[in-house]
């Protein structure tokens, strides 16, 4: 069997396919925000990759380059709790594929777990808190899982995917217990965590996007 996996080098639009999928739901975003919250993840979120976007449009890039890119504006150049954040988590990922010409399976769980470390050392914030990490946590390990039982790194996307999808929606039960939601304490269960929910955009994304080029 063909191991799958892509081109580094020719496959950086994915962090463009990125921007555009936050910022066609900064909206949503922010409304899910607004409900226990400040409501600015979405305009947070926007900011930073719209940044991204209009930096490398035009330009030849590769996946782990955009990666780094992308998590360096978000590191620096944006405000909120999830500049920091996401802005680690990107630079995380980008670390183990740089310079590299392919990425398959075993190289994007690398990714992933550099990725999830960086997020917990920052945050520490756990499963349960309602926050990003309720989508990210089970969605690395679904990944890992598939990757230890020698799936296909499509399938294993698959299996990221609808993992990330679920600990999304676990987080509507959840009271929450860090950043500013927790203030509200019970009012907080009910609605969905915004940084869940934009951590899922992100991770669909890259399954449907690298997927398509396997
Ligand atoms: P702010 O909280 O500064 O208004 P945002 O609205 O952009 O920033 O982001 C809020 C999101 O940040 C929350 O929905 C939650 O998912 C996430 N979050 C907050 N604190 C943490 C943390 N310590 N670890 C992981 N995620 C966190
Ligand atoms: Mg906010």
């Amino acid at each position: 069997m063909d191991m799958e996996k892509f081109d580094n080098n020719k496959n950086g639009d994915i962090v463009l396919k990125l921007a555009d999928a936050i910022i066609a739901n900064t909206g949503l975003l922010s409304e899910i925000d607004g409900a226990v919250a400040d409501g600015d993840h979405g305009i947070n979120m926007n900011k930073g990759f719209s940044i991204c976007k209009e930096r490398l449009q035009g330009m030849a890039f590769s996946f782990s380059d955009g990666l780094l890119t992308l998590g360096t504006i978000l590191l620096t150049e944006i405000g909120g709790s999830m500049g920091p954040l996401y802005g680690s988590l990107f630079r995380g990922m980008a670390k183990p594929a740089k310079g590299m010409e392919f990425i398959d399976i075993k190289l994007f769980d690398a990714m992933l777990s550099v990725a999830l470390e960086k997020v917990e050392s920052i945050g520490n914030a756990h499963v349960g808190d309602k926050t990003m990490m309720d989508t990210l946590v089970p969605a690395v390990s679904a990944f890992h899982e598939a990757t230890e039982q020698g799936l296909s790194f499509s399938v294993a996307l698959g299996r990221m995917s609808s993992a990330a999808k679920n600990g999304m929606d676990s987080t509507k039960d959840m009271v929450a217990k860090i950043g500013r939601a927790a203030r509200l304490g019970e009012r907080s269960r009910g609605v969905l965590d915004a940084g869940a929910v934009s951590c899922w955009i992100i991770l669909s994304t890259f399954s449907e996007e690298i997927a398509k080029r396997l």
